[in-house]
């Protein structure tokens, strides 16, 4: 084994759990494709301490800090298949090198696939975001907009009044059953059942395909996820199933069902955010740790 832990994925939980285990003076190695999840938006939000920062700002901060403990061994490239070996994991890279860890950790997060509507991806991470708590302030009070994804949309499009007037535009994926109509009613939300067309103008305005444009500072979608990277598969890691896609399922100290093999970020939460991926980060670099201790 010529690694304690290798880390998947070397963004905010990949290297939260790899400082956690360089400062217990552990050989790690971080294996990281170098695609995070908010690389679209030109400002991270809400975590503390780094309010309004570049997302690649924090990245390269944390990167140099943990670059500076010996143990740690950083490569490029993307994980292409995970298996066990003796007491431990082998990995390979998709350009074809390998390394052997006693100890793994997945941390690739999830990719997401946004609805086919014309002007939506060039505007994702800016104008037409997943998140109110992540950038739902920056736009001013509104006016909103959520785009339906499905049944799902119904708690996001409840939710956003709180940060400006709000309209739901169901396109074809949802369509509120009375009970429903009357919840979203009673919270001032306005239903927009006429197809969407395209998104436009400087913010997210929406032009519907009769013509008509809605003008939006923002547009809410929730994108459909997948778990990046095969290895979660691969190990049998169970998974936990949710209305837009699966993740790694976890105990609260961030093992997966399969020992040896632990999962943080949004791999392995629905509802990700850069602090609570740091957070997991963390549990899982201490959970692997004790485990070559005390396993
Ligand atoms: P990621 O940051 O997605 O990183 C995963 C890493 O693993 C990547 O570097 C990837 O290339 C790598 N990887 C994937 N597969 C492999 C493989 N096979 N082998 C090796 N490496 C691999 N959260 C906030 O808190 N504030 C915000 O303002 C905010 N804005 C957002 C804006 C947008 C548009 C989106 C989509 C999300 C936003 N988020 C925000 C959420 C935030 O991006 C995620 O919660 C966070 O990135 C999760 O961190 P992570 O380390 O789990 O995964
Ligand atoms: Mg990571």
């Amino acid at each position: 084994m010529n690694h304690d832990v290798i880390v998947a994925g070397g963004s905010y939980a990949g290297m939260a759990a790899a400082l956690q285990l360089v400062r217990a003076r552990r050989k790690v190695l971080v294996i990281d494709a170098g695609l995070r999840r908010n690389r679209f938006a030109t400002e991270s939000h809400g975590l503390l301490g780094q309010d309004g920062r570049a997302p690649e700002a924090i990245f390269a901060d944390a990167r140099e800090q943990l670059l500076a403990y010996p143990d740690l061994s950083w490569r490029e490239g993307r994980v292409a298949s995970a298996v066990r070996s003796g007491d431990g994991f082998e990995l390979r890279t998709e350009d074809g090198e390998t390394a052997q860890g006693k100890r793994l950790i997945l941390a690739t997060g999830v990719s997401d696939r946004l609805p086919d509507v014309p002007g939506l991806r060039e505007r994702w991470g800016r104008s037409v975001v997943p998140c109110p708590y992540c950038h739902g302030y920056e736009f001013d009070r509104g006016p909103l907009g959520v785009l339906a994804a499905g049944e799902v949309s119904m708690h996001q499009a409840l939710l956003i009044p709180e940060w400006g007037p709000t309209t739901l535009f169901t396109n074809g994926a949802f369509m509120p059953n009375a009970e429903q109509l009357r919840q979203l009613e009673a919270r001032g939300v306005a239903i927009e059942t006429r197809a969407v067309g395209e998104i436009c103008g400087e913010g997210a305005s929406v032009r519907l395909a009769d013509g008509t444009v809605v003008e939006l500072a923002g547009l809410f979608v929730a994108p459909r996820i997948s778990i990046q990277g095969p290895m979660a598969a691969q190990l049998g890691c169970e998974l936990s199933e949710g209305p837009l896609g699966a993740v790694i399922r976890t105990d609260e100290s961030k093992a997966t069902s399969v020992p040896g093999v632990f999962a943080c970020g949004d791999a392995a939460r629905f509802m990700g955010s850069v602090s609570f991926a740091i957070g997991d980060g963390a549990m899982a670099g201490i959970a692997a740790h004790r485990s070559l201790v005390f396993d």
